[in-house]
């Protein structure tokens, strides 16, 4: 289990007033790298109530189910780990009229870096689900209810994504307000896929972001929040500009052009990243299948390893005489592994033609014969492939 560094209370009565009221540290308005899903029960209607810009202190987002029996239920934005839970208290103000130290709050810890925060919990509706701090979540898990517990006016969520700057001290224990830096939460299936003051959105299980292929954006007048993701590239063409007070970011897996007459205005965040078009949070836990198959006995994921829904991995690497491949089938079938060197060529494969339950499986490979160099894995399961490289060095 995590410790957290612990404020002595002299200290945190000082602080209180301060932190109820201000931010510690400013959000720099850069998007999240992960795709995060809408934070309540599928089929929850949503209403934003304070994006990032309009809440206070601003970088954090508070929204309300709606439409639906209350209490609404919460759920975990993307697979990760449960650093802490405080659901004890049932007050708004619970200590003079302080609000922070009553927050009933949620901190999940995602695979990518990034943290989510849920607050203002029902009293016990998070203990009452058998939560545990350290517990593995899985993106859609049920985590409690929507209260207005804290610093709350109403029955609302309090959600947020952020890094801290040290995640052996990452939050004040005292309201639970981040010791690092908010980011713009990227949401998977909404217009534009960031939350903008009073929209509302229908909450649901959602795939990753669509990726077109290419992206031509020409002469465009950039709004305050932009993503674009592409599979391929990104093209910037004509005179656009970024203007102050946006963020935005593009994001593929190839290339992006910016035209030479391409702006980013001072007091702006303009993001250029290569890397997957979208980065769903919800792949990143092998202990976070999207099946219901038994773990065959003995075989323990290292959490966090493996990605997509094949979550193949393999350790160690490099390896030199053998190697170990974890990955899991999220239905029954058949499978097969193959071993390519550099060049592609196959120099090994394993095949399990027959109908293999649906779980987790190990391979242990003997890579003994193969000279030192870089390899990739390819697994083949029904329609799912997954791909991993290892290399052997001695
Ligand atoms: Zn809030």
């Amino acid at each position: 289990m995590k410790q957290f560094k612990y404020i002595p209370p002299y200290l945190s009565a000082l602080l209180l007033t301060v932190l109820c009221f201000s931010a510690k540290g400013q959000p720099d308005f850069s998007l999240s790298n992960g795709v995060y899903r809408i934070p309540y029960t599928d089929g929850t209607d949503v209403r934003i109530t304070r994006d990032h810009l309009n809440h206070t202190p601003p970088g954090r987002i508070d929204m309300i189910g709606i439409n639906g029996a209350a209490p609404y239920k919460i759920v975990a934005a993307g697979n990760g780990t449960i650093r802490h839970i405080d659901d004890t208290h049932e007050n708004v103000d619970c200590d003079g009229g302080d609000c922070a130290p009553c927050n009933n709050y949620v901190w999940i810890e995602h695979p990518n870096g990034e943290w989510t925060k849920y607050t203002h919990f029902i009293k016990g509706s998070v203990n009452a689900l058998g939560w545990e701090v350290d517990d593995v979540v899985c993106v859609g898990d049920y985590l409690g209810n929507e209260g207005d517990i804290g610093c709350a006016s109403g029955d609302h969520l309090h959600f947020e994504v952020a890094v801290p700057d040290d995640i052996n001290d990452p939050f004040d224990p005292v309201g639970g307000f981040i010791n690092g830096v908010n980011l713009i939460p990227v949401i998977c299936g909404i217009d534009g896929n960031f939350f903008t003051d009073d929209s509302e959105y229908t909450a649901g299980p959602c795939d990753p972001v669509d990726c077109q292929a290419d992206l031509s954006l020409n002469d465009v007048a950039f709004p305050n929040v932009f993503v674009h993701m592409a599979t391929n590239s990104i093209s910037s063409g004509g005179a656009s500009t970024v203007t102050t007070g946006a963020a935005g970011l593009f994001q593929a897996e190839g290339f992006i052009h910016l035209s030479p007459d391409f702006q980013v205005a001072l007091g702006s965040e303009f993001n250029a990243r290569i890397g997957e078009c979208n980065k769903p949070v919800w792949e990143d836990v092998a202990n976070c299948p999207n099946f219901t198959g038994p773990d065959p006995p003995g075989i323990a994921f290292p959490p966090g390893q493996g990605s997509g829904i094949l979550a193949l991995y393999s350790q160690p690497n490099p390896a030199s005489d053998e190697l170990a491949v974890h990955f899991r089938l999220p239905e029954a079938g058949a499978y097969r592994l193959d071993v390519l060197d550099v060049q592609g060529r196959l120099v090994r494969s394993v095949s399990h033609p027959e109908m293999n339950p649906a779980g987790k499986y190990t391979l242990e490979l003997k890579v003994t014969d193969l000279e030192p160099g870089t390899y990739t894995l390819l697994l083949l399961a029904g329609k799912e492939s997954g791909v991993e490289r290892f290399v052997v060095a001695r």
